[in-house]
């Protein structure tokens, strides 16, 4: 590949010169960013630079949960958690979700409101009591952020999706599921009509925050702000902040006929998830097999998990059901102390968005409007 140096006048011009805004990664945040910087500065030069050729995090990987987060998960973070910030990470899901559909548009996400269910075991009465004596409490809180009642028991779904050794389920009535590819593609058209310069393939190496300049596989780039929405991969640019890589897996199946499932499922504490695609099955998760394992960079999957994720399929999701695996990959999240992302400027003309955690898809377009606020 050629050096920014080895480059025509007018493509160093036009591409890497006289920049206003540099946006380091692709996912959703930095296209959320872009887009208001733009709206924000329209006569700004805005650079996004990513280093896939398709965005290469979680943005175009994730499982398409339009998720707040299920009361399995919620009491686990309260209990982990300063209750404010837990009811104040929900409401940011919340209305990052009704920003995100505003924008993008229902047609373009494919955004179905199907609900969602959090399903219990045998084996974890003790969570569903926690449940069910603490469903007053989550359903007013939810009514306070949302204006609608969030959860209640149904354990006729258990039968009704046809699951076999689960025990009940508790529905999250406002969950919804979207198409993550369309949604992306959309976000690039976007840009693409506001006229942001995205360029792909890539690499930032270093960012020199006090000169303001980046340092890419193709040379140095400078540019009047910079700002790093690299999610898991923040801590390789900036050491002091704290996000962790978290590596997720997730296979498809074949499409299955008469398919009863239809709506998004959460076990186990979140650890497990899946939806419905038309008459196939997207399912993720077990990274809780092998936390440290799971805590890298590489984007590959691994036989111990995907192993764990067929079984589930077959002993409880689809039970007596022929299907086959016709896809499967990872991606990576980041995670951190607090589910609650980080949106500040480290100095005057860097700033960071970051840390989106597993239910970024309803945060990612606020956290990219707030970032593009900071300037
Ligand atoms: C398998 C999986 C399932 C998930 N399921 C759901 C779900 O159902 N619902 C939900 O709400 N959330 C889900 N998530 C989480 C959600 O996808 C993320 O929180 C969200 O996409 C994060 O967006 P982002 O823009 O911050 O990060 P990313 O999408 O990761 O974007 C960061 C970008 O930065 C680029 N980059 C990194 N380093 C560099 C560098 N040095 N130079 C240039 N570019 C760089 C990367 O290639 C990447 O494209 C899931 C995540 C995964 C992995």
């Amino acid at each position: 590949m050629l050096n920014i140096e080895q480059l025509s006048f007018w493509e160093r011009k036009s591409f890497f010169e006289n920049n206003d805004f540099l946006i380091v990664g692709g996912g959703i945040v930095g296209c959320s960013t872009a887009y208001h910087l733009k709206i924000n500065y329209p006569k700004a030069k805005i650079v996004l630079l990513e280093r896939g050729y398709l965005p290469s995090g979680a943005s175009t990987k994730n499982a398409g949960f339009a998720s707040f987060g299920g009361p399995v998960e919620l009491i686990e973070d309260l209990k982990k958690q300063d209750a404010k910030l837990v009811w104040d990470t929900v409401q940011a899901r919340y209305e990052g979700l009704v920003y995100l559909r505003e924008l993008i548009g229902d047609k373009f996400l494919d955004f179905q409101q199907n609900g969602g269910w959090d399903l219990i075991s045998p084996y974890q009465t003790n969570v569903a009591d926690d449940v069910r004596n603490q469903l007053e409490y989550l359903n007013d809180e939810f009514v306070r952020i949302t204006g609608n009642k969030g959860f209640q028991e149904d354990k006729s779904a258990i039968k009704r999706f046809g699951f076999s050794g689960l025990d009940t389920a508790f529905k999250i009535n406002l969950e919804g599921q979207i198409d993550t590819g369309k949604m992306m593609q959309r976000f690039n058209q976007l840009l693409h009509v506001l006229g942001v310069v995205v360029l792909n393939g890539i690499s930032v190496l270093a960012v020199d925050e006090s000169n303001v300049t980046v340092k890419t596989s193709i040379g140095d780039i400078k540019s009047a702000n910079i700002i790093i929405t690299t999610n898991g991969f923040t801590s390789q640019l900036l050491k002091n902040i704290a996000v962790q890589p978290a590596r997720a897996q997730v296979l498809v199946t074949s499409p299955i006929p008469d398919l009863k499932i239809k709506g998004t499922f959460h076990y186990d504490a979140g650890y497990y998830y899946f939806r419905n695609f038309e008459n196939r099955i997207l399912f993720g998760g077990a990274r809780n097999l092998d936390f440290e394992g799971e805590t890298t960079y590489e984007m590959v999957t691994t036989p111990k998990i995907q192993k764990r994720l067929k079984e589930l399929l077959k002993t409880m999701i689809i039970p007596n059901t022929a299907f086959s695996i016709d896809y499967q990959w990872s991606g990576i999240m980041g995670l951190g102390e607090s589910k609650y992302p980080i949106i500040e400027k480290i100095s005057n003309h860097v700033a960071v968005g970051a840390r989106l955690g597993g239910i970024g898809v309803a945060l990612g377009t606020n956290v990219g409007k707030k970032v593009a606020d900071l300037f």
